[in-house]
């Protein structure tokens, strides 16, 4: 019999999600109206200290707002790190922006603040209260700066640059929900932070997300767009062209359950990410990095392969992993060369694509055994031994 297969990570509904759905279910409330997203919202506000959370249907439709409340228009530039998942890419070209993409620092695998400095220093300038991009004279409106993977960016340093460079800040916190960086929570340290609860993050509503933010005004637009702008609660008057990016009270009770589990779930990951670090010392895996400043949660656990292993050999590795029922992914393709976004520039790329390269995701559920771990660890030390 072949042994229990050990996901890459899935979600833990070991709390009260039954009852509280049940519940939303008893109340009659399962469209956005009612009791629950509000609960959700102050539950998530609780936890994260932000001032305001508004509930978005998901973390790329929040992403999309958040630009769109930024001032992010045709023809815009939006910088960004080139390791990342698409979505705040994708977000980007809903508003008819380009992203400009950075590399990662290989310490940190996070956005290169040093570059991110040295791009604004060297290739922009202010120019009538907004920074112009000098070769193409287009305004940079807007950088995302995203915590990958569990991990907090440079964000003290990035948000200092928003400000003097005058580009508006969204915090991509998609992954860092339960991270902190220098005691302050991810996705606060701007106007604008994003969450997401899809079903691979550390807490799930099945789908959805969060705007955080510290700005009253920008909580209420960000809950009047959201809900097709309707300027007359009777009326159908409309101003401004809206959107049906709302939360559904179903989803609101789920979440409300997982945030009561949000504290376990952390420990439990970081638990395994301890167990990992063990595993793997005086090997040539390299581990996730521990960068200053972060509480991490190692939301998904990810090591590098040996160099000399290759793209080729990454591939065989992940393949080896699954072929024993290990649940094993790579990190997501370098953005400047995806055919989405060939025309977009990419500034000083050196690093991202050897992490493309290397990088292997582990099982990181905030539930796995002690030997779990040791025979994720066993099996990837043996696939690469000697290769
Ligand atoms: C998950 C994720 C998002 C948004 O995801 P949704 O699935 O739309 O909720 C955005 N950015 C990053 C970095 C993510 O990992």
């Amino acid at each position: 019999m072949s042994p229990k297969r050990i996901p890459l990570s899935e979600p833990t509904l070991g709390g009260n999600e039954w009852r509280y759905v049940k519940e939303c279910l008893d109340s009659g409330w399962v469209s956005s109206a009612g009791p629950w997203v509000e609960r959700f919202e102050q539950a998530v506000a609780k936890a994260t200290g932000a001032a305001h959370a508004v509930a978005i249907v998901n973390g790329t439709a929040a992403l999309h707002l958040a630009l769109e409340l930024s001032g992010v228009r045709r023809g815009d530039l939006v910088l960004l790190p080139n390791l990342t998942f698409v979505a705040p890419a994708n977000a980007a070209l809903y508003c008819g922006a380009d992203p400009v993409f950075i590399d990662c620092d290989p310490a940190t695998w996070q956005l290169d603040d040093a570059k991110l400095e040295r791009y604004l220093r060297e290739e922009c300038r202010i120019k009538g209260g907004v920074c112009v991009e000098k070769r193409s004279g287009r305004v940079v409106r807007a950088m995302i700066p995203v915590h990958l993977l569990g991990l907090a960016c440079e964000i003290e340093k990035i948000a200092a640059l928003a400000r003097r460079y005058k580009v508006a800040l969204v915090e991509d916190a998609c992954e860092g929900l339960g991270v902190r960086f220098n005691k302050r929570h991810v996705g606060t340290f701007g106007k604008l932070g994003v969450l997401s609860f899809n079903g691979n993050k550390i807490a799930t509503t099945g789908g959805g997300g969060m705007i955080l933010t510290s700005d009253d005004k920008l909580a209420r637009r960000t809950r009047y767009l959201s809900n097709q702008a309707k300027d007359d609660p009777i009326e159908y008057f409309h101003r401004e062209r809206g959107y049906n990016y709302r939360l559904t009270s179903l989803q609101a009770a789920l979440g409300l359950a997982q945030l009561e589990q949000l504290p376990g779930f952390v420990a439990g990951k970081r638990r395994v990410a301890a167990l990992y670090e063990k595993a793997f010392a005086g090997s040539e895996i390299v581990l996730m990095p521990r960068p200053p400043k972060n509480e991490p949660s190692f939301w998904l656990y990810t090591v590098l392969l040996p160099e000399r292993i290759g793209l080729a050999g990454r591939k065989r590795v992940i393949a080896g992993l699954e072929g024993q029922g290990i649940g094993a992914r790579p990190l997501w393709h370098h953005m400047h060369e995806l055919p989405a976004f060939r025309r977009c520039r990419a500034y000083e790329i050196e690093h991202s694509p050897s992490l493309y390269r290397r990088a292997v995701s582990l099982p990181s559920g905030p539930a796995l055994s002690r030997a779990d771990v040791a025979r994720v660890a066993g099996a990837l030390l043996k696939l690469t031994r000697g290769k």
